[in-house]
This record gives C-alpha cells, sequence and structure tokens, in this order.
C-alpha cells in the first residue's frame, strides 16, 4: 500500500461562491497528507451528516435527495448516498465524496477540507507542507479567525463584566436583552477608547499587519501605510457576525445612543474571511427553523432578529447591509421557497425592501411583505403584542405585488392615461424580474387588473424572459467533461463497484491491453490504484486523487444501479475491448 499519496489538486474555476470564506482562485496545490489519514478521515464523516449539517436531506430510498447547491433547479437532482458516501448532481454533474464536497461548498482547497472533516471527528492531520503562497494565506485566514474568536470573546467579557459597560447592559435591559441573551448571540462591548482592542490584541501576540487585515484597527492616515492605527469600534455594542457554520467572521457595533455625525452601525469592512453581501446574521442559529417553516422573515437589524428569535420566533435572518444582495437571496433559496419581509414603515425601510426585490424575485422567491405601524420595529412590536400577534401578521403578510400595486396606484391618478402608463411602465420594471413563468402569470394579470389595462398590453412592457444563469458553469462541464466509450465507463464502473468484476479484470494482462485502447487512463487509475469496492472510505481516498471532472464521472457511477451479474458482464466488455485491442494491432502491423 502507498504509505503516502502525492496529491496535485486544481481547483476548478470560482463558480458561484456560497459561503462567506472566499475559496482560492485556480491554482495548483500540493500537499502530501498519508493515505491512511484520508482514509481515516472520510471513514469517520458520514457523507450524509456533514452534508446534512450544511441543508436538509430528505430521504428518497435508499439514497438522500436536496436541491442542488451548485446550480439553480426547482425539483431536486441533487443525490447522497450513505452506502457509497458519494453525492452527485444529475442536474449539473458535479459529484464526489465528502472532500470534494466540503471543497466546493465552502470554497476551501483539498488539503483544507481534509483539516476540516479532520477536526470535525478528532483526528489530526499531519502533513508535510510546503512554504508556498497558499499556506501562507491558509495559515492568514487561520489567524484571523482566531483573532475574531478572540476578539469576540474580549468584547463579550467586556459587556458582561466591566464596569465601563454598564450604560450598554442598560441599554440592552431596556431593549429586552438580558444577560442570557446576550450569552447566547455573544454579545459585546468595544470600549469608548483609541487603543483598548488594539493593546489586548497586541498582547495577545498579532501584528500590526494583521490587525490591519481584520479591519478591526484602522490607519490613522490612509496615505501613510506606517503610520498609526487605532480600534474601529469604539464606544459600540458588538454583534459577531458569523459564517453559516458559527465562526465569527467580523462585526457590527451600534452606537448607544443616536448621533446626528456618526453611523448608527458599523460593521466591520470586506476581508478575506468577510465579504458582506454573502452572509446572512443569525443563518448558523436559525436554518433549522428557516428549512422547517420553509419561509423566511427578514427584518433589518440584528437586535430585530435577536428579538424575534428569543420570542420563539426562529425562522428569521436579517442581510447584512440594507437590500438584499443577489447571492445572499441565493443562500436563502436552499433553505425557504418564501420570504416575509418585515422592514420598518420609514422612507428607509420601505426603499430597502423594494431594492431587496429584484434579487428574491430572481431566485423565484415569493416575496410577501408585513406591514408594520409607523415608528415600530420588529424588535419593539413584538415586546409589545406578543408573540401570537406577531405570528398574526406575518400570516396576514400581503402578497408584495398586491402591496406594491396598491401603494403606486395610491399616489397617481389613475384616470390620468399619463399617469397610468408611468405607474405601468415602474411596475413592469419589477415584473420583470420575476423569473418563474407561472409566478409571472399571476403577477401579470393582477398588476393589469388593477390598472384596468388588458394583461397583453402590459406584458409588452415587459422585458423579455431573464435568461437561465450559470452559464458559465455549464460550459465549463460541457467543455472539461471527459467523454468515455461506453465499454471503457463500464468497465470503470465494475471495477469500481463489484470485488469480484474487479479482480476479474486485474488476472487479465489490462496494462498492455488497455495501453493499445484510447480514452482509458481512468480505468488504468481505477485499476492501479489499492481501493476496494466495499469500503467506501477508500473509495473516498481515492477520489481525493482525481480532478474534479473525473470525481463528477466517477461519482456518477458510484450512483448508477449495478448489473445483477457484474462478473458475466465484465467479461463480456472485456472480451469485447481485448479483441478491439487486438485488432488495432492487427491494423497496424498489416499497414
Ligand atoms: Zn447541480
Amino acid at each position: 500500500m502507498l504509505n503516502k499519496l502525492f496529491i496535485v489538486w486544481k481547483a476548478p474555476e470560482r463558480w458561484v461562491s456560497l459561503t462567506s470564506l472566499p475559496g482560492p482562485n485556480e491554482r495548483k496545490i500540493q500537499s502530501v497528507i498519508p493515505s491512511e489519514t484520508i482514509e481515516q478521515i472520510a471513514a469517520a464523516n458520514d457523507i450524509v451528516e456533514v452534508i446534512g449539517s450544511y441543508f436538509p436531506l430528505k430521504r428518497a430510498g435508499a439514497n438522500f435527495k436536496a436541491l442542488c447547491p451548485f446550480h439553480r433547479e426547482k425539483t431536486p437532482s441533487f443525490h447522497v448516498s450513505p452506502q457509497r458516501q458519494a453525492f452527485h448532481c444529475f442536474g449539473c454533474g458535479v459529484g464526489g465524496g465528502v472532500f470534494r464536497f466540503v471543497m466546493e461548498y465552502e470554497h476551501v482547497d483539498f488539503p483544507e477540507a481534509v483539516r476540516k472533516l479532520g477536526t470535525r471527528v478528532g483526528i489530526p492531520v499531519i502533513e508535510d507542507r510546503g512554504t508556498g503562497d497558499e499556506d501562507r494565506q491558509y495559515e492568514a485566514r487561520r489567524t484571523l479567525l482566531k483573532l475574531h474568536s478572540g476578539a469576540a470573546e474580549w468584547f463579550h467579557e467586556n459587556l458582561l463584566k466591566k464596569e465601563f459597560a454598564g450604560p450598554a447592559r442598560e441599554y440592552l435591559k431596556r431593549r429586552g436583552i438580558d444577560r442570557e441573551v446576550a450569552k447566547n448571540w455573544q454579545l459585546g462591548f468595544a470600549p469608548d477608547t483609541w487603543d483598548a482592542f488594539l493593546k489586548w490584541a497586541r498582547e495577545h501576540g498579532y501584528s500590526r499587519g494583521q490587525l490591519l487585515q481584520s479591519g478591526l484597527v484602522k490607519l490613522r492616515d490612509e496615505e501613510r501605510p506606517e503610520g498609526e492605527v487605532y480600534d474601529r469600534f469604539r464606544g459600540r455594542i458588538m454583534f459577531p457576525i458569523c459564517n453559516d457554520v458559527g465562526e465569527v467572521i467580523a462585526f457590527s457595533g451600534r452606537l448607544l445612543q443616536s448621533d446626528a455625525k456618526t453611523a448608527k452601525y458599523l460593521n466591520s469592512p470586506e476581508t478575506p474571511l468577510f465579504r458582506k453581501g454573502n452572509v446572512l446574521f443569525g443563518l448558523h442559529k436559525t436554518k433549522r427553523s428557516l428549512i422547517e417553516a420553509a419561509c423566511a422573515i427578514v427584518c433589518e437589524g440584528q437586535l430585530d432578529l435577536i428579538a424575534l428569535f428569543e420570542a420563539g420566533i426562529k425562522n428569521v435572518v436579517a442581510p447584512q447591509g440594507t437590500a438584499f444582495t443577489e447571492s445572499q437571496a441565493r443562500i436563502l433559496k436552499r433553505f425557504v421557497d418564501e420570504v416575509v419581509l418585515c422592514f420598518d414603515a420609514d422612507e428607509a425601510g420601505q426603499k430597502a425592501a423594494e431594492r431587496s426585490l429584484d434579487a428574491l424575485l430572481q431566485n423565484d422567491l415569493i416575496v410577501r411583505v408585513v406591514e408594520m405601524p409607523v415608528g415600530e420595529d420588529p424588535d419593539s412590536l413584538i415586546r409589545r403584542d406578543g408573540r401570537d400577534e406577531f405570528e398574526k401578521r406575518v400570516a396576514g403578510a400581503r402578497d408584495f405585488f398586491d402591496y406594491w400595486i396598491e401603494r403606486e396606484v395610491a399616489i397617481v391618478d389613475l384616470s390620468s392615461l399619463g399617469a397610468k402608463v408611468q405607474v405601468a411602465r415602474r411596475l413592469a420594471e419589477t415584473v420583470s424580474h420575476v423569473h418563474d413563468p407561472f409566478m409571472r402569470r399571476e403577477v401579470v394579470s393582477k398588476v393589469s387588473a388593477r390598472l384596468g389595462v388588458p394583461a397583453s398590453d402590459f406584458e409588452k412592457l415587459l422585458s423579455k424572459q431573464p435568461r437561465e444563469r450559470l452559464p458559465e458553469m455549464e460550459r465549463r462541464r460541457i467543455e472539461a467533461a471527459p467523454v468515455l466509450p461506453h465499454d471503457v465507463a463500464m468497465l470503470c464502473l465494475l471495477a469500481l463497484r463489484d470485488e469480484a468484476a474487479r479482480a476479474f479484470i486485474l488476472e487479465q494482462n489490462w496494462r498492455a491491453n488497455l495501453a493499445q485502447t484510447p480514452g482509458t487512463e481512468l480505468l488504468v487509475r481505477i485499476l492501479e490504484s489499492d481501493l476496494r469496492p466495499h469500503d467506501p472510505a477508500s473509495l473516498n481516498a481515492f477520489m481525493a486523487t482525481l480532478s474534479p471532472q473525473e470525481e463528477d464521472l466517477v461519482s456518477a457511477w458510484l450512483m448508477q444501479r449495478m448489473p445483477l451479474n457484474a462478473m458475466t458482464v465484465a467479461e463480456g466488455w472485456w472480451n469485447g475491448l481485448r479483441r478491439a485491442a487486438l485488432r488495432r494491432q492487427l491494423e497496424v502491423a498489416e499497414g
């Protein structure tokens, strides 16, 4: 058995980023991790549990199914097999073992996927590491994560224990947030000084460069990169922002008093850990409830979300910033079909709702709107009226288009033709973003009825149906997918899955025969490998040595139904292949 597995892994081009951790761009990574370790880690991480910790899987016979996280779809074609410990999407073709899944989903490279899964089950990964750029980048991200988790703890301790945080505790208490809730969300306080955090961080060994990269401190003078630095967050209640596995990757700081000069909320800047548009506040805590409810209540601020969550309404998320981005909407679509916007009644809240709309509609989410009484937000409302009343409001939330048509129509005089055309144009622009044809027809008939124009006239104002997205990924697959002759594919399948068939081929003079046959590189690798067909961990270790395209193929074979008489089938295909090889040899000889 190979003692060490030398892995040269080529990352796929950037697809859709699904998590907050920006992954590596296309590049080669060399890492030496003992193959025993890889197998051990694969054996200890059940793929159904691992994938199920990211999003829900539904049982379907012997397998599990879900909407594919790597392409947009309406009916699930993403399959996970507990027996084979593999996943495969029959829609976009992506597939592989547990490492591949973590790589694609978390946007990390192979060694990091191994480390992550190793940590999950308490198996240490010892590897011979180079000193390349990738390693430095990896180390830098790890340090940033450690810094963020340490900072969150420090802010939190301040809030709970320090005298200077008294007013912050008072403030939170007034907002109904007691010690227990503050602990649940690891809320913190940043003292109102220029360097308290800086001092703490320097004492804990963080360098100036690391601190600047984290965004937790900033330069006094942007023009002088070598100059003085100071704490970004001062005198603020600190909300840790987590990625969907619960690691702190950024902060949002809130002032105690409204101050006309400074923003009420201040967020971490974009860093290697944090991309604002990709993170939904609270998701790591609320995803289970989102799945169960199939509906997400979207509120503007962190405090609103916490208030609802702690009152028992747990299917909540908050965009980071005011409006939804395309990627946040896409993340949300993995959990729910419907979104209930719960934004403030003020002008800013309405604008945020409208700006969120395009992204939500484009992802085929049904959007409803809770009308909030003027001057109230979800936080104040739930404290005033209680959970039941709030749930009634959510249940009674109007379809976004009904709500919006009324709003638009209320401010114009529909008896004026000019005004009517203008309103129709504005509405058409938004309706154009509705992607689902059925939903689109519904909305068109609603709008045209309300405006009193024929549906066909209104439809003329709509721009063409938006094109199905992700052509980049599909193109990549079509271009890159190796096309194997059917007989070779069948032999691959059998050599992977059936002990007897594999043993039979291995007894033949397979190297010589395959050397004569084009398109058999993958089959050769399958036969060379010491994989054991009935040991899914060894299959996972084998898949880890393949390119993404090869892994896609192998995972598809792993999902296929096996022929009943594998041995006979293997003999049949093998003899056919051998005869063809002989014929080719003969032709060469005669030629
Ligand atoms: Zn897919």
